[in-house]
């Protein structure tokens, strides 16, 4: 079974290019900001409990997205791999889905990162928040948030994968084709 993370900052374009890799490699796509916004949707309590951190621009607690992610990966056996997109977002998610991974024999295939500057983060959300109506995109504040949060907590796992020579990075300033091009040039690999 592959297992492959889609890793960047928020609004690089993960959702978007997930599409197309899932497709393409038969992968089951796991996003967990979208989990958690349909536990939002359905008005659960875990959906409770997250929505006011996502709208904070906070990440929910490690033990919420892991049991997510592990559920998923016990349910869905009929697939070539995973793609993870939103998730490790913490030095221990990643850890976590290590241990996860190890009880079957498994571990992270590659890591695909896709990289685009501050600035353009901050563009991207605020364009998609007049197309998809998320409320955590259409705040400032929370978008400000998000970004600080993703350079302190989530940018630590760049030098993680390294470690591992799991790490490969794409530039994501490019138009959707472009960057999907140097995506499936490097899946290609795997
Ligand atoms: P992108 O635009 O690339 O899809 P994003 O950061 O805008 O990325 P999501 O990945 O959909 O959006 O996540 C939305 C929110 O859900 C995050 O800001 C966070 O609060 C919460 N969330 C999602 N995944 C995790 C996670 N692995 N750990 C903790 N919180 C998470
Ligand atoms: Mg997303």
């Amino acid at each position: 079974m592959k297992y492959f993370i889609l890793f960047g900052p928020p609004g690089a374009g993960k959702g978007t290019q997930a599409t197309s890799m899932v497709e393409k490699y038969s992968l089951r796509h796991i996003s967990t900001g979208e989990l958690l916004r349909k536990e939002i949707a359905e008005g659960t309590e875990l959906g409770l409990k997250a929505k006011s951190l996502i709208d904070a621009g906070a990440l929910v607690p490690d033990e919420i997205v892991e049991g997510m992610i592990e559920s998923v990966f016990n349910t869905e056996k009929d697939v070539a791999g995973f793609l993870l997109d939103g998730f490790p977002r913490t030095t221990a998610q990643a850890e976590a889905l290590d241990m996860i991974l190890a009880k079957s024999g498994d571990e992270v295939t590659s890591v695909v990162s896709i990289m685009i500057p501050d600035e353009m983060i901050k563009e991207r959300i605020r364009h998609r928040a007049a197309i998809e109506g998320r409320a955590d995109d259409a705040n400032d504040t929370t978008i400000e948030n998000r970004i600080r949060t993703y350079h302190d907590k989530t940018e630590p796992l760049v030098e993680y994968y390294k470690g591992k020579g799991k790490y490969n990075e794409i530039d994501g300033t490019g138009t959707i084709e472009d960057v999907r091009t140097k995506i499936f040039t490097l899946m290609d690999k795997f």
